[in-house]
């Protein structure tokens, strides 16, 4: 196991080790994080709508607590299907306008075990080489052959949709909106790629869930492409504020999804109050739409007033993503410790999670964000940027 060891050393040399670090909730300040001694500013959640410390999504997870118990105790084939399970699927498929949907325990288990469960052996996936690591390891765990496409090229996309008509089973998969970027999927011209090749097309709102949509339904509803998209994939761990993933779709995807997708069929069930918490948050998304606008505004500010410090901040306009990038690994730290220092909770994002030399800061947006803490932040940002020679004026 030596070789562990050199290889870690090398890591660490090169800025790229990662390691645990702890970071506490501050319940009366749901919008910070305490690490160490120090109470931060967190600039680093996904909890982009507020709902992690909602009080009725506790009070309801509680009940569920003391009369469910703590545990679902087996898989959904087995005993672990509780009743809440398919009451929240039902609301999820009216949610989505989808005709059914399956919970899963989250969402690196819904992409991976979904991918699989639709293609294998002899069959081509067809993925923005920008997905999600969870969409990555489900085509490789599938065994079905992986077209990367260059970021959001439509022609590349095209040429390899050609280069492989003869395939069996073919999938497009994309993130709608990149998690390290902040960028959208072209989800228009997508659709019409699906069409025009008959394959089938999986959307992962991870990011726009809860955040586009009149109803937070997520990017592809905001865009009326709904009924383009095959298979919808989003996560509860975000937005939401809670635990667990979905997929919705038609009633025979699901039906296919329950005795093909292994992640379900081989795992305990999501505890019950994990379930009553989605059920909660899933009311809370759907109807309190000041949170949308809050997160559109405070966006809004502060991505104009780190333009107007002079800052690189990616190609993407998410309202809950914003990355400064900085390129060098070591530089990248350096900066996101003195931002610590500084009251700010921001993670450097390195490689192999972004493509060498863009390592960044990824500042992520909640509503529950002031203005004040927002232009603060953006000043402070500066000022550090100017001092460590990250922002050249
Ligand atoms: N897809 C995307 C685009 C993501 O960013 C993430 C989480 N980082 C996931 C899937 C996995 O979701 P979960 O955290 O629920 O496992």
């Amino acid at each position: 196991m030596y070789w562990i060891e050199k290889e870690l050393e090398l890591w660490a040399g090169a800025s790229l080790e990662r390691s645990l670090r702890e970071s506490s909730t501050v319940s009366k300040s749901p919008g910070y994080t305490v690490r160490g001694e120090r109470v931060l500013l967190n600039m680093s959640s996904n909890d982009y709508l507020g709902l992690a410390q909602h009080p009725a999504i506790i009070e309801v997870m509680r009940e569920a607590l003391l009369t469910e118990g703590a545990g679902s105790g087996a898989s959904r084939l087995v005993t672990g299907n509780r009743p809440a399970y398919g009451r929240l699927e039902a609301e999820l498929a009216d949610w989505q306008n989808c005709e059914a949907a399956l919970v899963f325990a989250n969402g690196y288990m819904a992409n991976s075990g979904v991918i699989g469960a639709l293609v294998g052996r002899g069959d081509v996936v067809f993925s923005d080489q920008m997905n999600h690591a969870s969409i990555v390891d489900g085509i490789v765990l599938s065994r079905a052959e992986h077209a990367r496409y260059r970021h959001n090229d439509m022609e590349h996309l095209r040429t390899l949709l050609e280069k492989h008509r003869d395939k069996r089973r073919k999938l497009i998969v994309t993130d709608a909106v990149f998690s390290m970027d902040g960028d959208q999927a072209p989800l228009r011209e997508l659709a019409e790629l699906k069409r025009e090749h008959g394959v089938m097309l999986m959307v992962d709102e991870a990011h726009s869930g809860g955040i586009y949509g009149l109803r937070g339904e997520g990017l592809c509803h905001e865009l009326g492409l709904q009924d383009d998209v095959d298979i919808h994939m989003g996560t509860f761990s975000k937005s939401f504020g809670v635990y667990g993933a979905y997929i919705c779709g038609s009633r025979t995807l699901i039906r296919w999804l329950v005795n093909k997708a292994r992640p379900l069929i081989y795992s305990t069930a999501l505890p019950p109050s994990i379930i009553a918490g989605i059920s909660k948050a899933l009311v809370l998304v759907q109807n309190e739409h000041w949170r949308r606008e809050r997160l559109y505004a405070a966006s809004k500010l502060f991505r104009s007033s780190l333009c107007n410090a002079g800052f690189k901040i990616g190609a993407g306009d998410s309202p809950i993503i914003v990355p400064v990038i900085v390129g060098d690994n070591a530089a990248t730290l350096r900066f996101s410790g003195a931002l610590e220092k500084a009251g700010i909770a921001s993670v450097a994002i390195r490689p192999p999670t972004v493509p060498d030399n863009t390592a960044r800061i990824r500042f992520s947006l909640s509503a529950i964000h002031t203005d004040k803490e927002l232009t603060d932040t953006a000043t402070l940002i500066r000022t550090i940027g100017l001092q460590q020679g990250v922002l050249h004026p």
